[in-house]
This record gives C-alpha cells, sequence and structure tokens, in this order.
C-alpha cells in the first residue's frame, strides 16, 4: 500500500537575513524571513510528509506564535514529520521537489541539497529530486517557493517478522535488533499518539 503528499511554502526574501535552504547555509545578502529559520524546502517537505499520513500541517506542530520555535532549525520539523510517517507504519520511497525562486542559483549546489536531505530523511540520495525554476513572469523576484511531492510505502509486517527471525539466529549478524523492536512498539504506541488539532497558519 502506498500514500502520497504533497507540501508547498512561500517567504519572502529580507536584507540581512541569514539565507538557508533545505538545510544548507547560502552565502547571500538576504535571507528567507520567517518565525523560525524561514527554510522553505524544508516546510515544503514537511508538509507533504504530514498530508501524506494525513497527520496535519506544519502549523498543527508548530503554532507561528510559540516563542520556543522562533529560529528554529527546520530539521526539528522534519524529524517531527517523520515520526508521524514511522508510527503511521510507512516509510518514504521517494522525494520530489521544485524551488521557484530567483535568485541564488540553484544548479551549482543541487547535489548538495540532494545529499543534505538525504541525510535529512534518512534516504538515499537517489530518491530525492531537487529541481529549480526562476519566476519568469510571476513578478516574484522577492520571494522563494517550494513545491514537494512524497511517495510513501507501507511497512511489510511480514518482512518484519522474518527480521525477528532472523535476529533469533546467531549466524545473521546484518540485521538489527533495536531497529526491528523500536518499529515494533512504535507501531503500538501509534494507536495512542496525540495529535494536535487542525491549523492553518503557517510557521512563518
Ligand atoms: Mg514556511
Amino acid at each position: 500500500m502506498m500514500r502520497i503528499g504533497y507540501g508547498w511554502d512561500s517567504h519572502a526574501f529580507k536584507p540581512g537575513v541569514p539565507l538557508k535552504i533545505g538545510g544548507i547555509a547560502f552565502d547571500h545578502p538576504s535571507g528567507l524571513a520567517g518565525h523560525s529559520d524561514g527554510d522553505v524546502l524544508l516546510h515544503a517537505i514537511t508538509d507533504a510528509l504530514l498530508g501524506a499520513v494525513a497527520a496535519g500541517d506544519i502549523g498543527s506542530f508548530f503554532p507561528p506564535g510559540d516563542a520556543r520555535w522562533k529560529d528554529a532549525d527546520s530539521s526539528l520539523f522534519l524529524q517531527t514529520a517523520l515520526e508521524e510517517v514511522e508510527h503511521a507504519g510507512y516509510r518514504i520511497s521517494n522525494v520530489d521537489t521544485t524551488l521557484v525562486l530567483a535568485a541564488p542559483k540553484i544548479g551549482p549546489v543541487a547535489e548538495r541539497l540532494r545529499e543534505r536531505i538525504a541525510d535529512l530523511l534518512s534516504i538515499e540520495p537517489g530518491a530525492v529530486g531537487i529541481k529549480a525554476k526562476t519566476p519568469e513572469g510571476l513578478n516574484q523576484d522577492d520571494v522563494a517557493v517550494a513545491h514537494a511531492i512524497v511517495l510513501l510505502e507501507k511497512i511489510d509486517e511480514d518482512s518484519l517478522l522474518e527480521k525477528m527471525a532472523a535476529v533469533a539466529d546467531p549466524e545473521v549478524e546484518d540485521v538489527q535488533m533495536d531497529d526491528v523492536v523500536r518499529k515494533l512498539v512504535g507501531r503500538t504506541a501509534a494507536t495512542s499518539r496525540h495529535k494536535p488539532g487542525f491549523n492553518t497558519d503557517d510557521i512563518s
């Protein structure tokens, strides 16, 4: 069984603010204004992951009025979304993204972005698509927009049981018992997991 999720976000450029996109710091005269670090790409991916498991949106978990998230590293939001995916019993199949911004150029850092996002999501770089376009004809050169789409696949419980059986065999060394147990315990905990109320406010 598979599920799909889509996320979108936009932030305005502001002079003198550090620029962070996809978990990478850019040397650029302006950054993205926001309550958090303004990482438009990580916000879009976070919403795509939450949407794929129908767990609300980024504003549900991290209300923009909450002082705890002032200047927060957006990878924290992404980790929370990953936990929701795991508790729902899914893993990421692949992620595809598109950035729309006039500057800086994404091409020269696209590979670094791909590896950084793959690392944050604990998936292979080959499962991460990074694309960028300039906002031709949109008159939006002072804004960065990010779109993200994710595909999730259900974790096969039969294969988990096979792994557990393999763990019982001392000759099999490449199976991580902790990983198997964590996933099974997480599945049980999902039934009593607290879900915040729906909130369409953006983190910005
Ligand atoms: Mg945002």
